[in-house]
């Protein structure tokens, strides 16, 4: 891959600069030192894993407890700060969302859903998305994580900054969609638009990420990028490599679709390969990387054959670039799998080796028979990805790049006139001071 001669930037806009002068005083944003070791920030939602999608659902938030367990049982958290953040509030899933669909899910209970057909098609819930009890306050606890998370990397207080709760990729601006309700992660990178010129958004999910996609589909501040099976019937069914983006935000969707059963050379060689010259073309001032570990093999629900290993070396590969980075969950549906995956992908964002045996932890017996971090995941799913297959994927993906690179400069027209007001909105340094004293272990509330 030929490097790019300084292409025009988003930052060269003068009306980019203007607009930061008119929000408050322009911060510094830490780069991390390329030799130093980054600074991690842990958020986990106090009883976030307690909520009940329902008995047959694969959805479990037990999963998130789970994790945290693990990670506490490998000692990760002195290695980072540990966080409790607080809830999101109205106002500020509205910054996204339509407000009667907020309204909606704050009133609607599992036995008032029962005389709201009409709203439950409109909104899009039932049996995907059921309305179980406190639907809200799990949507505001996964989504208070993400935005805390997101602040702290703004404020250049962590380089790093990891949520497992949230990544709720599929959710819509009106709807419910794909076990999602609220779009923690769309929120998360309104809050990085901030401050931030050009954001990266990288899904590993197994599922294409459409509704980030789909929110800054015509952004060009904001580049997509999604890994995930694609097929018609195979949800959401969205994610082919004619995705691009529209209006500005043309050439600023990626899609890579992949087919059942990709293992973990071909995988890590596609994504090293894509990733590589899409950050060195875009030069995005933050990263925000889904995680979903429902690309796991023996998934659930997935069909892919990756190893936890190979999952986190994606994590590594996007960690080297040293630029901050916002790490999210996602989907993942056997629970000792996520568990691992998401334990072991911390380990290497604090930069910790984890030992192969799993410690004593709340959950133990989640982890037999083998009681080992690194289980034998893969190869059960035959590999349908032809290396022609791939090989045309890397060479359509590199074309689109070259256009990226021609984009013409950026103007701030591209952000929807209804945010201008959210991108000046309040001072938060009360709020970013309480959030550093829980950076110090004191406990803010639940
Ligand atoms: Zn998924």
């Amino acid at each position: 891959m030929t490097r790019i001669l300084d292409p025009p930037t988003f930052s060269d806009s003068p009306f980019f600069f203007d607009r930061r002068q008119l929000a408050q005083p322009q911060r510094e944003v830490h780069h991390v030192q390329p030799h130093s070791n980054p600074v991690v920030a842990y958020y986990h939602p106090k009883g976030v894993g307690n909520y009940h999608y329902g008995e047959r659902h694969p959805m479990r938030p037990q999963r998130l407890e789970l994790t945290n367990q693990l990670v506490l049982g490998y000692g990760l958290d002195k290695a980072m700060t540990m966080h409790n953040p607080r809830r999101a509030t109205d106002e500020e899933l509205a910054n996204f969302h339509d407000s009667d669909y907020i309204a909606f899910l704050k009133r609607v209970t599992p036995k008032s859903a029962q005389s709201l057909t009409e709203e439950e098609q409109k909104y899009n819930v039932g049996d995907d998305c059921p309305v179980f009890f406190d639907v809200f306050a799990f949507c505001q606890q996964y989504t208070g994580a993400s935005l805390a998370a997101a602040r702290k990397l703004t404020s250049g207080s962590a380089d790093i900054a990891i949520n497992w709760s949230g990544g709720l990729h599929h959710a819509k601006k009106g709807e419910a969609s794909g076990f999602c309700y609220v779009n923690d992660i769309v929120l998360a990178i309104l809050e990085l638009l901030r401050y931030h010129a050009r954001i990266l958004y990288i899904d590993i999910d197994i599922h294409h990420g459409d509704g980030v996609q789909e929110a800054f589909y015509s952004s060009n501040r904001v580049l997509t990028v999604s890994f995930h099976k694609y097929s018609a019937d195979f949800f959401p069914g969205t994610g082919n490599l004619s995705e691009i983006g529209s209006d500005l935000g043309k050439y600023f969707s990626l899609n890579v679709p992949l087919q059942d059963g990709i293992d973990d050379e071909s995988y890590i060689s596609l994504f090293k390969a894509v990733m590589e010259p899409t950050i060195n073309t875009f030069r995005p001032s933050s990263i925000v990387l889904q995680c979903g570990a429902d690309s796991l093999g023996c998934d659930r629900i997935g069909s892919f054959n990756l190893s936890i290993a190979a999952h986190g070396e994606c994590v590594r590969f996007i960690k080297s670039f040293n630029l901050p980075l916002l790490v999210l969950g996602g989907g993942g549906y056997r629970q000792s799998s996520v568990a691992r995956c998401w334990a072991y992908e911390t380990g290497v964002l604090a930069g910790v080796t984890l030992p192969d045996d799993v410690p004593d932890n709340q959950y133990y017996e989640f982890y037999g028979p083998d009681y080992k971090l690194h289980p034998p995941l893969t190869g059960q799913i035959q590999n349908l990805n032809s290396k022609q297959s791939l090989e045309n994927i890397r060479v359509v993906i590199r074309e689109k790049l070259r256009y990226l690179n021609g984009a013409p400069s950026v103007q701030m027209q591209e952000i929807p006139p209804d945010l201008y007001g959210f991108l000046q909105s309040e001072d938060r340094s009360t709020e970013e001071t309480k959030e550093e004293m829980g950076a110090q272990g004191l406990e803010i509330r639940d």
